[in-house]
């Protein structure tokens, strides 16, 4: 898309409301929406105060269309940082497309998905970060999701990159010197200051890195299935994270026959959750399909739930297995311990359980290195210690998602991480002895990284990639 260009689009959801605002932004804006719009107070729109808003008529074609209203942004005062006309009509889906024809008529080109945002980037109006975070705040559905949304949280990231970056850029600078004055060899104490300086700025790098679990957690989310044997209290579980009944419950094995999956939030932690079908053999086509699907939901999953019954006496294949062999042979056949998965054994209706069973399937799960929490899920007991282990597992307690710089993208971790490996060759090269511009490589290495994760040197391809992932309109 050509900058040079003005461009509008309509900024709000498409669909039947009481307003819409369709938005215009470029050199020639407020040229091209005085075409359309005409204040009601006899003054032309090019005449508009900045910011001011001012009712008035809308034009296509020589008719009026509409009334609304029109607000004039004056380059840079602007959200794009150019000449913005925002103008609002009737909400209808109809009338707002007139509305946005009239204005490509009068010369406007159509703005593709994120445009607006692009152009508050580039005329830096916001970082890349803070531009990102403008989208993860339209895709928000959590108040933690918001939380990490939000300019301040941005900021805070922003500023801590910088922060770092800042430090690397002195210690090139001391080395430089070093390789401008060939006498001036690194002294034994210079090496061992740089390879110094170098592990605290890793230390820094690597905890600002280790932020983005956390993030990762509230904003991208966790798979997460819940699986074991049919009966076990499987949907009843589901049902207490969906707040809802949300998947049929009933005493008949074999009911959750297909793999049902919701999004819900566990203490800020984002959790698609999934509701399988009860694991035992089967000669049903359709409950061996869903036998399969558990599994694979199983498989794929970061944390799986295991559900057990400690009333029932014979959920293995071979009756004769007494309880830890039962456990151990459901666990085999859930793989649970494979991948980088937790586990995580629900020891299900101590309601109705004799004592020592339930004791037993504990230890059973200990063995096999499987925390676990005893529950009456019917009576929603047990519900909170999940919920807890959930949140603990996944987040960092220590942060504040108010007040914390936490990393909640996966590009911008990606780039953190290669600097923090970038520094840390660095001191490496450094106590080695290698040469002052060996280790200065490297810490530039690391600094275009930074400089790469705050949108400050950033290819045209990422750019466009990242507001292609935008709405039309913003
Ligand atoms: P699923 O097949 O594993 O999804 O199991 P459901 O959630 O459908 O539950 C199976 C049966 O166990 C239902 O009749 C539930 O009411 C019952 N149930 C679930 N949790 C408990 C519990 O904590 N105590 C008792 N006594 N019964 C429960």
């Amino acid at each position: 898309m050509d900058i040079n260009e003005t461009v509008a689009a309509i900024s709000t959801p498409h669909g039947t409301g009481g307003i819409s605002v369709i938005r215009v932004s470029g050199e020639d804006a407020v040229n091209i929406a005085s075409r359309v719009f005409v204040p009601a107070s006899g003054k032309p729109l090019l005449a508009s105060e900045h910011a001011r808003a001012g009712y008035g008529k809308i034009y296509s074609r020589g008719k009026v269309i509409d009334d609304g209203i029109a607000v004039v942004f004056y380059a840079p005062r602007s959200y794009t940082g150019e000449n913005v006309v925002e103008i609002s009509c009737h909400g209808g889906i109809l009338v707002t497309n007139r509305v946005l024809e009239a204005l490509f008529s009068a010369g406007a080109a159509p703005a593709p998905a994120g445009e607006f945002t692009r152009r508050a980037f580039l005329s830096g109006k916001l970082t890349l970060s803070e531009a990102e975070a403008v989208g993860d705040r339209l895709y928000a559905r959590t108040d933690a999701q918001l939380s990490l949304a939000s300019p301040e949280a941005a900021g805070r990231v922003s500023r801590a990159v910088s922060g770092i970056a800042e430090r690397i850029m002195s210690l090139i600078s001391s080395l430089s010197a070093v390789i401008d004055y060939p006498d001036e060899e690194l002294t034994e104490t210079g090496r061992e200051d740089v390879s110094a300086e170098c592990e605290k700025i890793g230390a820094a790098l690597t905890s600002l890195l280790a932020t983005y679990d956390t993030g990762r957690a509230v904003t991208l989310g966790i798979d997460a299935a819940i699986v074991g044997r049919p009966n076990a209290g499987k949907s009843t579980l589901f049902n207490l994270f969906a707040g809802c009944e949300r998947a049929i419950v009933t005493n008949i094995a074999g009911t959750t026959r297909d793999v049902i999956t919701e999004d819900v939030s566990v203490d800020g932690v984002m959790l698609h959750i999934s509701d399988t079908a009860g694991v035992r053999g089967t000669d049903d086509e359709i409950e061996a399909l869903g036998v399969r699907r558990a599994r694979a939901a199983a498989a794929g999953a970061e944390l799986v739930i295991i559900v057990i019954d400690a009333t029932d006496t014979n959920t293995s294949a071979d009756v004769s297995a007494d309880v830890s062999t039962d456990i151990s042979v459901l666990l085999d056949e859930l793989d649970v311990a494979g991948g980088d998965r937790t586990a995580l054994a629900v020891i299900n209706k101590t309601d109705e359980a004799e004592p020592y069973r339930v004791e037993k399937i504990k230890k059973a799960l200990d063995l096999r290195g499987i925390s676990s929490v005893e529950a009456s899920l019917l009576r929603g007991e047990g519900f909170d210690e999940i919920k807890r282990f959930i949140k603990e597992r996944f987040t960092d307690g220590e942060l504040s998602l108010s007040e914390d710089a936490i990393i909640s993208n996966a590009r911008i971790s990606a780039e953190i991480s290669a600097a923090a490996d970038g520094v840390i060759s660095a001191g490496r090269a450094s106590s080695a002895g290698m040469p002052a511009d060996i280790v200065i490589t490297e810490l530039e290495g690391a600094y275009g990284a930074l400089m790469r994760a705050d949108g400050r040197e950033v290819t045209t391809a990422v750019v466009d990639e990242i507001f292609g992932k935008f709405c039309v309109g913003k």
